[in-house]
């Protein structure tokens, strides 16, 4: 039997994590399940998996939390603090899948048990970026990449020498605005933006792969996986979501992985890394799909792959203001605060006017996060 905690157990990849447990019921005990406000979603969850510990981040709803698991014999516990103490309980792996930079703290505490952790939640790494890195070697974990096209990366440079890659490329779907035209992308409704033509996903990622800040961030957040050199990450545009990213080496090899549009198999892949697990989703039918298509970024419609390779090549701090200011935009688009092409707007502009010196420990990038969340909602109110 192997232990698990999953952060962000009611969210769309804890869902898909939590259906192949299900199926493997008996390989698995399931330690600390975590969400943020949804009382009934998470304590359902605890219950239907004898879960050791239930996390509410939000710590209002803790006496709620409880009430909903008398007599279980399952620990209930909230707030910001206990989220960081149920992710540091020891555990054979963790899947770390809160959204956003809130999943930081969390995913270092389970980083510095030193197990396995398995990364969907790709802003903690950006914004902590080396800080991270370091701790997951201090501590000798393993950081396992859930993000469809960075797990698709490590499956294509395993047993490879990463000294002998030319270019690793990542795909992306192109979001559902792709083929708009740029005078209609200002008046694209949130409703638009999360309807994602391939993947269905959180509401936040939803709107990043729409505004292409998705690929943004996972260009920083492949700078840190997989150290081979900024200048050798590429982005390219691939809309059946099909190949989910390729490793290209110096003899003109190219590895790619390909699978269907289904989180559970990039999952799968971690949870049962190094060996294989069956899963339930729909197998690859190439001759169904019958074509497979690519093109250029267009990075004047869609900035948002620009801004994030400037904050890479900056360094320091950059990634993390970048990841506060979208954060905060994206939110604001989502309540109808802003038009949508505000989102990438609101980012560059926080980019040339916060430039804090480079964090060098947790707490460095936790006050830069809150620093830069505060300005960016002061800038968007006198914009
Ligand atoms: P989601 O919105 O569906 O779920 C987010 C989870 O985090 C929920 O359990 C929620 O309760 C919890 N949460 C939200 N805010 C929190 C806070 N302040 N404190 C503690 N917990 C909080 O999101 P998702 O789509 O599952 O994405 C999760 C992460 O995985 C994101 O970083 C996303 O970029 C990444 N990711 C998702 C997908 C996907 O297909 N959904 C694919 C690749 C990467
Ligand atoms: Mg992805």
């Amino acid at each position: 039997m192997r232990s698990i905690s999953i952060l962000g157990a009611t969210g769309s990849i804890g869902a898909s994590t939590l259906d192949l447990i299900r199926r493997e019921r008996d390989k698995w005990r399931v330690c600390a399940l975590t969400a943020h406000g949804n009382v009934a979603e998470l304590a359902r969850l605890a219950r239907e998996f004898s879960a050791e510990v239930a996390v509410i981040a939000d710590e209002a709803c803790l006496p709620e939390l409880r009430a909903a698991l008398a007599g279980s014999g399952i620990a209930a516990a909230g707030g910001e603090t206990a989220l960081v103490e149920a992710a540091a309980r020891p555990v054979d792996i963790t899947i770390a899948a809160i959204v956003g930079c809130a999943g930081l703290a969390p995913t270092m505490a389970a980083i510095e048990q030193g197990g396995i952790v398995a990364l969907a939640n790709k802003e903690a790494l950006v914004s902590a970026g080396e800080v991270m890195t370091e701790a997951v070697t201090r501590h000798a974990a393993t950081l396992l990449p859930v993000d469809s096209e960075h797990n698709a990366i490590f499956q294509c440079l395993a047993g490879n020498d990463p000294a002998h890659v030319r270019s690793i490329t990542l795909t992306a779907s192109g979001g559902p605005f792709r083929d708009w035209p740029a005078e209609r992308l200002a008046l694209a409704t949130p409703a638009e933006a999360v309807k994602h033509p391939n993947w269905s996903m959180g509401a936040k990622i939803s709107v990043d792969s729409a505004t292409m800040m998705n690929k943004g961030l996972e260009l920083i957040e492949a700078r840190y996986l997989f150290p081979v050199g900024l200048e050798r990450l590429r982005i390219i545009v691939h809309p059946q979501s099909i190949v989910h990213s390729m490793v290209e080496y110096r003899d003109g090899s190219t590895l790619a992985q390909l699978g269907p549009s289904d989180m559970r198999v990039p999952i799968a892949s971690a949870l049962a890394w190094p060996e294989r697990m069956d899963t339930p989703c729909e197998r690859l039918d190439l001759a169904a799909i019958g074509e497979l298509t690519f093109r250029q970024p267009d990075e004047v419609r869609f900035p948002a792959t620009r801004l994030a390779r400037e904050a890479a090549q900056a360094g320091g701090a950059a990634p993390a203001v970048l990841n506060a200011a979208n954060e905060i935009a994206v939110a604001a688009f989502l309540a109808g605060q802003i038009g949508f092409t505000r989102i990438a707007a609101h980012a560059e502009d926080m980019l040339s006017c916060y430039a804090p010196p480079a964090p060098g420990s947790l707490a460095d990038v936790i006050a830069v996060d809150k620093e830069a969340r505060e300005r960016a909602r002061s800038l968007m109110e006198s914009a």
